[in-house]
């Protein structure tokens, strides 16, 4: 049976953040954008934060629950549910919803983590004051080809010593300098290794050797800091390694596939906030276009059509065909399926969707669009980081294209 109905909970669940979104978010986007890297946004994170560590207390339980009762493959409506959640925050503000406690370390630790190092990384994450966990993947020379990383961690008795500057984080200062949270990091253990050599870190906040040394400047998300971190003879305990220390040079990329898994898990929410960035524009247009006598009419003929119903309804098509492909790459997640290509297909539509949408937007509401005293230019700059980060549009498709003509890495570059 195929059924696209959302549960009646999500639903709820939608309309209660649609409404912070509207009345929490929407009123501060402009400031926080302006003000990047001044104040942080407490009084909203504060909010969201005693939020957050309910839902995290009530998700780390049922991951042990279902440990222990061996019922890990039963399904849940989990993903679905945190993919509309997003939607809506980032339907309010891209930026601030970044900036919430949280982050793709907290999704590393969960998704590859020991039961051991989710007690000492992740309970953290259910008490006390808002904190980050950020993944530092990229360097200079390594953004989509991961296996350049040049960071090493090199095995010194019970500690590692990491050495290497990371680029592009998000949430690194909130991780480092503003919480007690934590940098996923990864490094290679054996460059001559290639993929296999490369392994994740988990490096607390507050360690000696890990300094934060630079702000981004962006295009958009300023309200979400994005730093340089540089690693300096940086010892961490040996057991704050994520997954086998081992190098298997034979089975070259198991360990590599391991760490690669938590996008399986972070594209379709990344994804799902391209959905809420494309929506707020075209509920935006819609509302000037209405404001101007200006109605979109559905269902008639193409003949009858105007060029602006014509256009408005191919930007809600491209955003609710990238919809359907989140909702489905989530609800795989949520039945235990593996689902490594849905999630590249959701990324990679949705990215590419939120682009066009934004910038169509924009050309369609001219000056509007333009004016800085209203949120569609930002709409358009912040969509464009959901093409970029997590993959880019590019790298999402040619796991695609991959995956679905059975090619091998080595295959399709
Ligand atoms: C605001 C922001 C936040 C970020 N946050 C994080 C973070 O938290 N952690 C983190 O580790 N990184 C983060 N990044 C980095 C981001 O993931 C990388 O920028 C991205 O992976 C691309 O890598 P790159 O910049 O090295 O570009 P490159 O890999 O050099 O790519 C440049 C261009 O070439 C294209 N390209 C590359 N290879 C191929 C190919 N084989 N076929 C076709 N096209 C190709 C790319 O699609 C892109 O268009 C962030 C970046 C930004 C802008």
């Amino acid at each position: 049976m195929i059924d696209f109905e959302l549960s009646e909970g999500i639903q709820n669940t939608r309309n209660m953040v649609h409404m912070l979104a509207e009345n929490m978010m929407r009123p501060s986007a402009r400031q926080y954008d302006e003000g990047e890297h001044g104040d942080k946004p407490w009084d909203f994170i504060n909010m969201m934060w005693e939020d957050a560590k309910r839902r995290n207390r009530a998700r780390f339980e049922a991951q042990k629950g279902a440990k222990k009762e061996a019922k890990s493959d039963k399904p849940s409506e989990n993903a679905v549910m945190f993919a509309n959640v997003i939607e809506e925050l980032s339907w309010g503000d891209c930026g601030l919803y970044l900036n919430m406690g949280g982050g793709l370390g907290v999704a590393a630790v969960e998704a590859v983590g020991t039961p051991e190092q989710k007690e000492r990384f992740l309970k953290r994450f259910t008490e006390g004051e808002p904190k980050w966990g950020a993944m530092a993947i990229t360097e200079a020379n390594a953004g989509s080809d991961t296996a350049a990383i040049t960071t090493t961690a090199v095995r010194d008795g019970d500690e590692w010593v990491l050495n290497g500057e990371k680029i592009f984080v998000t949430s690194g200062k909130a991780a480092v300098v503003d919480s007690e949270g934590f940098v996923v990091v990864w490094a290679t253990l054996d460059r001559s290794a290639g993929r296999a050599g490369i392994k994740s870190f988990i490096v607390e906040h507050g360690t000696p050797g890990m300094t934060v040394t630079k702000l981004e400047k962006k295009l958009g998300i300023r309200a979400s800091d994005t730093c340089t971190i540089v690693f300096e003879d940086c010892r961490i305990p040996f057991n704050n390694i994520l997954g086998s220390p081992e190098v298997q040079k034979k089975d070259s990329t198991s360990g590599f596939k391991g760490a690669m898994a938590t996008f399986d898990a972070t594209r379709p929410m990344v994804a799902a906030s391209a959905l809420g960035i494309g929506r707020a524009a075209i509920d935006f247009v819609k509302e000037e276009f209405q404001n101007r006598g200006i109605q979109i009419r559905y269902g008639i003929s193409p003949y009858r059509m105007t060029a602006v119903e014509r256009e408005v309804q191919q930007m809600e098509a491209n955003l609710q065909a990238a919809r359907l492909l989140t909702w489905r790459a989530c609800w795989m997640m949520d039945q235990r399926q593996r689902n490594n290509l849905e999630a590249s297909m959701a990324k990679a539509k949705a990215g590419l969707a939120v682009t066009l949408v934004t910038q169509k937007a924009v050309e369609l509401l001219g000056p509007l669009g333009y004016s800085r005293e209203l949120l569609l230019e930002k709409w358009m700059r912040d969509g464009k980081i959901n093409d970029l980060f997590e993959g880019t549009g590019q790298i999402n498709m040619l796991i695609v294209a991959r995956r679905v003509l059975d090619y091998t890495r080595e295959q399709l570059k």
